[in-house]
């Protein structure tokens, strides 16, 4: 596992969840690899993450999923319910008959706590993480890249753009064009549980589905806190920045009249962001020369199945596991043969989940969550089989 490969020096642009499993996998492969991040400070939103069988199979892979368990909160069942009386229109067990299918649990996790586990993994791998180094081009050369941050230019043999939806590298590359505004914005936040007092609040990864509208719940650091996604539909976001500080007053007036476990959780949470969700058509190509993309910066997704970081963290060990080999060329041109069709289906898997979540079509939308609640009861299989493809997907048994 460490043998010095050539190209051997790679710098990682981005430490998010996909850039730092990147970091680490590369490491572990025996490359060199520094991260350029362009904050001051490491951070990941205060805000929760599933984490589905797909993503911890990699993570466990990566050593990482004993120091995560005890972070996590295993959810019992994955719900969808009305958004006024509650009743269920989909419960299916998770806990261990995930594993049982799966082979790997569903957890759910404060980003926080992945981010750090990824930290210090890639600390002790010998990984550089260099903080407050924005990159703001690059060129590729005879061998390799040269990047360009403020005051300074450093070389790679081989530079990867895992710097988020807002991805420079992807502008470089494939020039400048702004995200697309999917109509929709979510709402993040985390309350104790000790703050809510009048209801219990269910041990599950909840979806409450509403007329334009709905709302994710559970529990996050062993059922200490409670994480919960508002979205609603805009017609346009004005702001400049893609997140701002909301208002909570408004957040609890857009869902009032919801199911009680819904407003209590939103009348003890006393500050809220809101984040405009973006989209990008599917790109041309994810490399040039010596330079390729991974995670949000090439496929980012609506979170209605909740795997924008699980595809982040599946490329991340197909890449590493690909440069692993040699060729880089041919890494690249794998990379994104294998990945590409992948992403694609989930980025379809999660815009369709909005039709479902907010009963688009009036009275057809409530009688497609009708039929998804028959089907849960009577034919599982049928529920199973979208699923399956998601979490029973095992990057790490891929012959690479
Ligand atoms: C409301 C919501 C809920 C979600 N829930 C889930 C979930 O439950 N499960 C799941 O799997 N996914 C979920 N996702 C998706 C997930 O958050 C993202 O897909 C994931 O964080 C993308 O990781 P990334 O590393 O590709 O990018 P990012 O997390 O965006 O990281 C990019 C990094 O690059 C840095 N950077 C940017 N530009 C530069 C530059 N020029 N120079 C240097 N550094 C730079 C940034 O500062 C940042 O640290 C959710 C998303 C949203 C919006």
């Amino acid at each position: 596992m460490s043998n010095v490969h050539q190209p051997c020096h790679i710098v990682v642009v981005g430490a998010g969840i996909g850039g730092l499993t990147l970091a680490l996998g590369l490491a572990k492969q025996g490359f060199q690899v520094r991260v350029f991040e362009q904050s001051k400070a490491l951070s990941e939103v205060g805000a929760g993450l599933q984490l589905s069988p797909n993503a911890m199979k990699v993570l466990r892979s990566l050593g990482l999923d004993t120091a995560l368990e005890s972070h996590s909160f295993a959810p019992e069942y994955a719900c969808i319910r009305d958004y006024k009386s509650g009743s269920y229109y989909l419960r299916s067990p998770l806990g261990q008959e995930v594993i049982n299918r799966y082979g790997a649990p569903y957890w759910h996790v404060h980003r926080g706590d992945l981010h750090a586990e990824l930290v210090q993994a890639c600390y002790a791998n010998d990984v550089d993480i260099e903080l407050d180094h924005k990159v703001l081009g690059y060129r590729n050369e005879r061998n390799g890249a040269s990047i360009l941050l403020e005051g300074k230019t450093e070389w790679a043999d081989l530079l990867i753009g895992a710097d988020g939806i807002h991805s420079k590298i992807r502008e470089l590359m494939l020039g400048i064009e702004a995200p697309l505004f999917t109509g929709q914005v979510a709402w993040r936040g985390t309350v104790p549980v000790n703050a809510i007092k009048n209801v219990q609040v269910q041990p599950d990864a909840t979806v409450w589905a509403g007329p334009n509208q709905h709302v994710v719940t559970y529990y996050l650091k062993g059922g200490e806190l409670i994480n919960f996604v508002a979205v609603e539909e805009r017609a346009e976001w004005l702001q400049e920045s893609w997140r701002q500080e909301g208002d909570v007053k408004d957040l609890r007036q857009k869902f009032s009249g919801w199911h009680p476990e819904v407003t209590e959780i939103l009348a003890a949470c006393e500050s809220s962001f809101v984040w405009a969700l973006n989209s990008r058509p599917t790109l041309s190509k994810w490399s040039d020369g010596a330079v390729t993309l991974l995670g949000d910066a090439c496929h980012p997704m609506l979170p209605f199945m909740a795997q924008g970081a699980a595809m982040a963290i599946e490329d991340a060990y197909v890449l590493a596991n690909l440069l692993g080999k040699g060729s880089f060329s041919q890494a690249f041109n794998d990379y994104e043969a294998i990945r590409k069709p992948r992403v694609t289906a989930i980025q379809q898997l999660s815009r369709e989940n909005a039709g479902l979540y907010h009963m688009h079509g009036g009275l057809t939308g409530q009688l497609k969550l009708k039929a998804l609640s028959l089907a849960s009861r009577y034919a599982p299989s049928i529920v199973h089989s979208k699923l399956d493809s998601v979490y029973g997907y095992d990057v790490t048994s891929l012959t690479l």
